[in-house]
Formats: C-alpha cells, structure tokens, sequence
C-alpha cells in the first residue's frame, strides 16, 4: 500500500493475512487516494463508547449503507467485510484489533483519558461478548502514538488514577502509555506475541505525523482497518 507520494505505516503482524488491509497514513494524507470504500468515521469524544456494527443484526434498517452514519464513539467492532474503519489520531493511540477466527475486526480510539477507562480492555470485552472471540486469537496494533519519552503529565495526581501510577517514569512526571495499552490488552488474555507496538512517538516524529502536544493546533492522521 504505498505509492510515490504517500507513505503508508502497516503492522508486520497483520500484513500476513490476506483477508484484511489496514493502514496508518501521514501527514501526506491519501486515504481517499487509497481505493477504500466506504469509510465508518467516528466522533471521537474520547469516552469509553463502543459502536458494533453486526452483519446479522436485526436492528439495523433494510437499506444499511456503512459510513453514511458517524457515530459518536471511540471505538468501533465490527464482523462486516469492506466496511473501513477510521480512527484519527494526533498523540492518541489507534489500537486496531482482529480475530483471524471469528473474522472481526476492531479500532480503538485511546489516549491518555481512553488509557484511564481502559476503553482497550472494554472493546475486547465487546469482541467476546458479541462475537465470540476468544482473547488467545486476537491480535493488536498500537500505532504511532506519544511515547514515554514525552508523556510529561505534571497534574497526573488529578488526572491518573493511582492503579495506574506504576506506568510512571521512575523520577518524573512521564507516563509510559504504550506498556498500559499491552498490559490492558494482556489482563484480557491477547498474548503478548500477538501485540505489536510501533513505538514511534508522534511528537519526536512531527515531520512524519502530527502531534498535538508538539503543535498544539494541527491536523490529525488516520488509521484505517477493513475486512475484505
Ligand atoms: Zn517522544
């Protein structure tokens, strides 16, 4: 998935399976270059809300189009095939699940106060519930995303709980979000060596991504995942 002018981040992990795309694109932008239809977007609200989208769900309306809806949520599962799932992103993590088995996918919209809600945990709870899952075939993604070396929170007192203190810097005030994300993964059963992290942080990389903490306004990067 690249071409000349756009740069396209992939997992090695889920690059191996044919029944899925997925990318991470740039500050190049391109998804609409990309041959992608139709995207699901969300408003992303930073909660803890998860929208499912089931193929054989009664509820939805005869003429269901994907993606003519956006629904307010910070994450999103489905079990549809060409249905893309759009999560943007500046210094929060796009966490993108898939269970090879049950063919469902997931994105996750997590950053410091998704950390907090553990809205990681909660969309693997989903897939189980839902779909069946079992945890032990669900693989995972963490995108680029603000690393520990710039995760400074001088209020954390305020503003991270304190079971989650141990993910502190030892002697600052930086938090490491990327081990949280694998460990609120791994207490849901997903398998460490089914958890790939990028760990490539956006605001020591603003030539490549947007960072908000680097930036303060700035654009958003998206993070893409579909079934086909
Ligand atoms: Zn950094």
């Amino acid at each position: 998935m690249e071409s000349a002018d756009i740069k396209v981040y992939e997992f090695e992990h889920f690059k191996k399976h044919a029944s899925i795309v997925h990318g991470i694109f740039t500050r190049t932008g391109g998804i609409r270059k990309m041959n992608m239809n139709p995207f699901v977007f969300l408003n992303q609200v930073h909660g803890s809300d998860i929208k499912v989208l089931k193929k054989d769900d009664n509820d939805l309306p005869e003429n269901f189009q994907p993606g003519k809806e956006t629904y307010t949520a910070d994450s999103i599962v489905t079990d549809m095939k060409e249905v893309f799932l759009v999560i943007w992103i500046a210094d929060c993590q796009a966490v993108m699940l898939y269970d090879p088995e049950k063919k469902v996918i997931a994105n996750v919209h997590s950053g410091w106060r998704g950390s907090v809600k553990n809205i990681i945990g909660k969309c693997v709870d989903k897939m189980i519930l839902e779909f069946g899952c079992q945890p032990g075939n669900i693989m995972a993604g963490i995108s680029p995303s603000l690393g520990p070396c710039c995760s400074e929170f001088i209020n954390y007192k305020d503003e991270i709980p304190e079971t989650l203190w141990k993910y502190k810097i030892k002697g600052k005030d930086y938090f490491n979000f990327w081990e949280m994300s694998e460990a609120q993964l791994m207490d849901k059963g997903v398998k460490k060596e089914h958890i790939e992290n990028m760990e490539i942080c956006t605001k020591c990389n603003t030539d490549v991504f947007y960072s908000f903490r680097e930036e303060k306004t700035t654009g958003r990067f998206a993070c893409v995942i579909s079934m086909i």
